[in-house]
């Protein structure tokens, strides 16, 4: 089975190394939006022969192809995702580092909005929200 990931480097003309492709597994098998030293250390899981600078080559080769999307979630770390089909925002848990996908029309047709205000029309965005778990109602200090 192959990775839609590695279909869409295929459809880019990528050459495609076994190692690359190791990445590209791992990479799409992923739902954490994981950095570079959590790429490799999943990567070298499957070949050990995988080297950090490799893994960095690699990401970069795939962001420059529009394969893979980049993301800084404010921790000074890259943070990577198999391009998406469709359009999704993110929520950053604070306390577990956990992203969460979200999307919210409103939110959607509000930034429309605001663009047109200001005479443009919205051809991107951008939202990261930046969060930590609400305490419930049980709960003393
Ligand atoms: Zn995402």
């Amino acid at each position: 089975m192959i990775s839609r990931l590695e279909q869409l480097c295929l459809e880019k003309g990528l050459k495609m190394t076994e190692q690359r492709r190791v990445i590209a597994r791992v990479l799409s098998e992923s739902a954490d939006h994981p950095d570079v030293e959590r790429v490799y250390r999943r990567a070298t899981a499957v070949d050990p022969r995988i080297s950090i600078a490799t893994v960095y080559r690699t990401v970069r080769l795939f962001e420059e192809a529009s394969i893979l999307a980049k993301h800084d979630f404010g921790d000074g770390r890259s943070r990577y995702e198999e391009m998406p089909s469709d359009h999704h925002d993110h929520l950053i848990d604070l306390q577990s580092g956990r992203v969460v996908e979200f999307r919210n029309e409103e939110i959607e047709r509000l930034q429309r909005l605001v663009a047109e205000e200001l005479g443009y029309e919205l051809v991107g965005h951008r939202l990261e929200l930046y969060a930590v778990p609400r305490r419930t109602g049980s709960e003393t200090e």
